[in-house]
């Protein structure tokens, strides 16, 4: 069964986010195969978002991930890494529908509260990172 990786990030867990987005993952139908609240170093952060490195937010970017802890989850289920992505919604929460994940509990680019692994490849990158490698459900 496919797997994928899932974060809420520093701003959805001091805003009391990480029960109502477990929620909406449960409620989908996806299984909870492995959680962590940690804290992530610099190092780390700019791993997990080394595709971004040239992009000029990269260092705001680095600064919210590190600004906190945050829950890192691997969820499990049909179509995993799709079904999340449609459930946490469009990376800018101003174009993120209702309903969806960001588009209910984030405003702004840089503090959409939830990351969710974009394709496979990805999901099994960021799951060797956080947990070093699958986790059975
Ligand atoms: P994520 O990887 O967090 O799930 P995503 O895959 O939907 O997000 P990416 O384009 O990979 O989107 O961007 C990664 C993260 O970088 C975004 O979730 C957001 O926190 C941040 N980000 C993206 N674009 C901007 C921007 N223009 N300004 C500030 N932060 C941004």
């Amino acid at each position: 069964m496919e797997q994928t990786f899932v974060m809420v990030k520093p701003d959805g867990v001091k805003r009391g986010l990480i029960g109502p987005i477990i929620t909406r993952f449960e409620q989908k139908g996806f299984v909870l195969a492995a959680i962590q609240l940690r804290s992530i170093d610099r190092a780390l952060a700019e791993r997990h978002y080394g595709e971004l490195k040239e992009k000029p937010f990269f260092g705001e970017l680095v600064q919210y991930l590190t600004s906190g802890p945050v829950c890192a989850m691997i969820w499990q289920g049909e179509h995993a890494v799709e079904n999340a992505r449609s459930i946490i919604g469009k990376t800018n929460p101003v174009e993120a529908a209702p309903g969806t994940i960001r588009g209910d509990f984030a405003l702004d680019i840089a503090g959409n509260i939830v990351h969710g692994s974009d394709s496979l490849a990805s999901a099994e990158r960021e799951i060797e990172l956080f947990f070093g490698g699958a986790v059975a459900a």
